[in-house]
């Protein structure tokens, strides 16, 4: 008895494992038809001052909408571009298609700048930079419009390259902010030495603020730290009210989160 149900799990298992992977093969296939053909765009999510409630910035974030399968999460397909050969591409095409996107609202008198998000890949290839000078050349966006966030884990892997092209990309005028801050181990003196901008505290620090006092204390502490070494802070994933007026009054300066808009496509944040 045990038996025969210990194969049929195993057989369970083989199956679905099959198809999964079958399903990813499938994806990386037509993830990589995707960036040839271009067909991958952006959705502006607002980034608001909590001085002023203007909209100060917008977070360009990839989307994938498969003729199949419908709207890809980028938490499914990144990864997959970042296990193969895709990411550079596809962070050169994003680079390419909100740049270009940006430029035209601003040329419109929109003022508001632009963060995109880099992979560690990307910190790795040696195009990024001549990409990045590119995109600015090409659609007149300054530089200090442009703010790359990296995430916490991928700055901290200390490699050579990497920083390299982070004081290259400073060289260039480009802001950097460090992304979902909380998540990774850096301490005080590596959020020094690694002069950045901005500092985006963690979604999941944010959603349990006003429901635990812990969350409170860590992200006061996240702040405090922050401007001791003078970064911007940004709260991700602000979704209500408690959650704002909490920020505001803690010194956060900048929010973002399906209570102040959702990623939209450009022709409808600016309609
Ligand atoms: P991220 O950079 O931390 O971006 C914030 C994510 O949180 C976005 O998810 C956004 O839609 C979501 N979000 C914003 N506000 C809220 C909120 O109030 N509640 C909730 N539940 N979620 C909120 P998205 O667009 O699915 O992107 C997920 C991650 O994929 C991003 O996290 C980023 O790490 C990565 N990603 C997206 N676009 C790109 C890209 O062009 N290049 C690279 N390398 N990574 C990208
Ligand atoms: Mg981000
Ligand atoms: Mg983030
Ligand atoms: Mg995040």
């Amino acid at each position: 008895q045990a038996k025969t149900l210990g194969r049929s799990r195993y057989e369970f298992f083989n199956v679905e494992l099959r198809r999964r992977m079958q399903r990813r093969l499938r994806l990386e296939q037509d993830l990589r038809d995707a960036v040839r053909l271009g067909k991958l765009w952006a959705a502006y999510q607002p980034v608001v001052d909590l001085r002023t409630n203007e909209m100060v910035a917008v977070e360009g974030l990839l989307r994938w909408t498969h003729p199949v399968h419908g709207a890809v999460p980028p938490m499914e397909f990144i990864p997959l571009a970042e296990e193969s050969d895709l990411i550079n591409q596809l962070g050169a095409h994003v680079l390419r298609i909100t740049t270009q996107e940006l430029a035209a609202r601003r040329a419109r008198g929109i003022d508001v700048d632009l963060k995109i998000n880099l992979s560690t890949r990307q910190l790795d290839d040696p195009a990024l930079i001549s990409d990045v000078e590119h995109a600015l050349h090409t659609t007149g966006l300054p530089a200090n419009a442009l703010c790359l966030e990296i995430t916490e884990s991928a700055l901290m892997r200390d490699s050579a390259l990497a920083s390299e092209a982070l004081a290259a990309l400073r060289e260039l005028g480009v802001r950097l902010a460090i992304d979902d801050f909380g998540t990774g181990y850096s301490s005080l003196a590596q959020l020094q030495r690694l002069t950045l901008d901005t500092l985006k505290i963690d979604r999941s620090f944010v959603m349990r603020l006003g429901e635990s006092t812990d969350a409170e204390a860590i992200v006061t502490s996240i702040i405090a730290m922050a401007h001791a070494v003078h970064l911007t802070v940004v709260a991700e994933g602000v979704e209500t009210r408690t959650q704002l007026n909490l920020l505001r009054d803690l010194g956060c300066d900048q929010a973002q989160g399906y209570l102040l808009g959702r990623p939209r496509p450009a022709a409808e944040l600016w309609s």
